[in-house]
């Protein structure tokens, strides 16, 4: 653990967190995992456990801290909104007696404010309610750190605990989320202890969330944050950082529309164009609602861009500049979700203008123009921009199951062209036999809930980048990378399909789940990996079915 801990194996994922009113990303939870050279990605409850025993976790948690304070640092100095992460710190690490030393010294050496840093105590180690556990957890709160209690309801805890401990957020055990929503009078418990949250002045976090409906029971309670499947699975940095991004670009594109009008100073403009009058005279024209950069080369103007990687509102570009055509595909390019508004600019030349369109650029400017017409263009750019940005949002809820949240069948055929498919990708299909006959007996009700919980148990039992499909109303549909032979590839779907059997859905009588799994060679097209995963799908179906009569006969 030393060597692996030395040579970077062990990896901080972080799974997003959500401020139910109003759907915004509020934060993350830190969640380690060992990617060992030979066993490949460990999950903590492999290998936390014994890390307690020996007393290793101290140093392992201690690096899971500094990794997030370096992350929370680097995007401040980007410029990204600013958020909070969450660290889960072991019963053990309280009793190290220099816990706060530690974290205090941390934060200054990140220059952050300890109010980022939420720290998630295990409901389990307040059992033994310990003086120093308690005086430790008071020193970290006056120093401005937040307390959260992990696992509350997970059934070490006592009403006594709650008003004994110096805590700032409540956060619900996910059994808790799961078991006590879908039972009619789970309702009333669930309100009660948002009631006494409130009453104490505490938030409440709930964390395992995996289906709309639970995120809707928890919304009608009156729950503050939720975290869960439902949302995004714990992810590698470079995934939350995407996530991060889009949504720091949304939140661009609101605020630069009110730019004008407020006159807030925030946002900025980029004006690369070789010509130092020019760019003084934009500098004078929008002087008034943005923060002007200018950039005299190409080079400026990309190391402009890395540094602002999202304040930037627009770009105006001279083409004429060297190197102007590239950095034009680099703002389409680097950004390729959201992209950046970009008004070209350059001589009377009709090949000059299309090659610049074709390029991404939103408008071209023939030179020379007077400053209020750039300023009208910069602005319909601009709205044009936000437009496109929110068809491409529109599309997206059209391109998903509205009840499942997975894509829907126009969704995959959507991103067909971005899914990168290898030898060592699986296309599994399942359908969950005879729904129709399911939903005429124990109603439509049960059924949406059995389909939900499929939808569940697909997310659990893959990966972050494999794409998840409803393709019909019984009809699911995974693609699963990174999968080296057939063997695994039945193991993962025999997997799922034991899981569904285990649930309290399976009925003899009606629903029972069938599966066809084949390996994705490169250059087969999508229709034709569906037929053969279908035809495999039928084959078991037949077989299944036979035996099921042989034995019932
Ligand atoms: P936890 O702190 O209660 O973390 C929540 C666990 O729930 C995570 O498991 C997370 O991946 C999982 N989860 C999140 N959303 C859902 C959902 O919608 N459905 C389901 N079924 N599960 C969900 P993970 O990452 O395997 O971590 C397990 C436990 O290991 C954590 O439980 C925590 O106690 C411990 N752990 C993880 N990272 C660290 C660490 O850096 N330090 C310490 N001391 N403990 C850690
Ligand atoms: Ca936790
Ligand atoms: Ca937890």
């Amino acid at each position: 653990m030393e060597t692996a801990l030395a040579t970077g194996q062990f990896e901080v994922y972080l799974q997003p967190k959500y401020q139910i009113r109003d759907g915004r990303l509020t934060g993350a939870e830190a969640l380690v995992r060992w990617n060992h050279p030979k066993w490949g990605l460990q999950p903590p409850a492999e290998f936390i456990p014994i890390f307690e025993r020996n007393g290793f976790i101290t140093k392992l948690d201690q690096y899971v801290w500094e990794r997030v304070c370096s992350l929370m640092q680097e995007w401040d100095k980007s410029g990204y909104p600013s958020i909070n992460i969450s660290v889960n710190v072991s019963r053990i690490d309280i009793y190290n007696t220099n816990l706060v030393d530690f974290l205090t010294g941390l934060m200054q050496r990140y220059g952050l404010s300890p109010s980022r840093l939420h720290l998630e105590i295990t409901e389990s180690a307040y059992t033994d309610t310990s003086r120093q556990l308690i005086e430790t957890m008071g020193a970290l709160r006056r120093q401005g750190f937040m307390i959260e209690m992990d696992d509350f309801g997970s059934g070490y805890s006592s009403l006594n605990m709650l008003t004994e401990m110096p805590i700032d957020v409540l956060k619900l055990d996910m059994k808790f989320i799961q078991t006590e929503i879908t039972r009619p009078t789970g309702q009333g418990i669930l309100r009660f202890i948002l009631d006494l949250a409130r009453w104490m002045k505490l938030s409440v976090v709930a964390e395992g969330v995996e289906t709309q409906e639970q995120l809707e029971r928890l919304q009608n309670a009156g729950c503050d944050y939720a975290q869960g499947y439902y949302f995004a699975k714990p992810m590698p940095v470079e995934n939350f950082v995407s996530i991060l991004t889009a949504q720091a670009l949304a939140a661009n594109i609101e605020n630069s529309r009110s730019a004008f009008s407020a006159g807030r100073l925030d946002r900025a403009l980029l004006v690369a164009d070789e010509d130092e009058e020019y760019r003084a005279q934009v500098h004078r024209t929008f002087t008034d609602c943005f923060k002007v950069l200018e950039a005299a080369s190409c080079e400026e103007a990309v190391g402009i861009l890395g540094r602002h990687p999202y304040q930037i509102s627009a770009v105006i570009l001279s083409l004429t500049l060297q190197g102007g055509a590239d950095i034009l595909t680099a703002i389409q390019k680097e950004r390729s979700a959201w992209k950046t508004p970009c008004v070209a600019t350059g001589p009377l030349d009709m090949e000059l203008e299309r090659n610049a369109m074709e390029l991404g650029a939103t408008d071209y400017a023939t030179k020379p123009h007077d400053q209020e017409s750039l300023r009208r263009r910069v602005l319909r750019a601009m709205s044009t921009h936000t437009l496109q940005v929110r068809m491409r949002s529109l599309q997206d809820e059209a391109c998903r199951d509205t009840m499942t949240g997975l894509l829907n069948c126009r969704g995959l055929y959507t991103i067909t062209e971005s899914l990168w498919h290898e030898s060592s990708s699986v296309v599994c299909l399942f359908e969950l036999d005879d729904l129709k006959k399911f939903n005429e007996k124990y109603g439509y009700v049960e059924g949406d809930h059995l389909i939900l919980h499929f939808a569940s148990l697909l997310r659990a039992h893959t990966q972050v980048d494999d794409v998840l499909v409803r393709l019909g109303g019984d009809e699911f549909l995974a693609v699963m990378y990174n999968i080296r032979s057939m063997e695994v590839a039945h193991m993962k779907e025999m997997a799922i399909l034991r899981a569904y059997s285990e649930s309290r859905y399976v009925d003899p009588d009606s629903v029972s789940c069938f599966a066809g799994t084949v390996l994705w060679n490169a250059e087969e097209p999508l229709d034709e990996i569906i037929g053969r995963a279908r035809e495999i799908l039928y084959a078991a179906k037949a077989s299944g079915k036979e035996e099921y009569f042989l034995q019932k006969g």
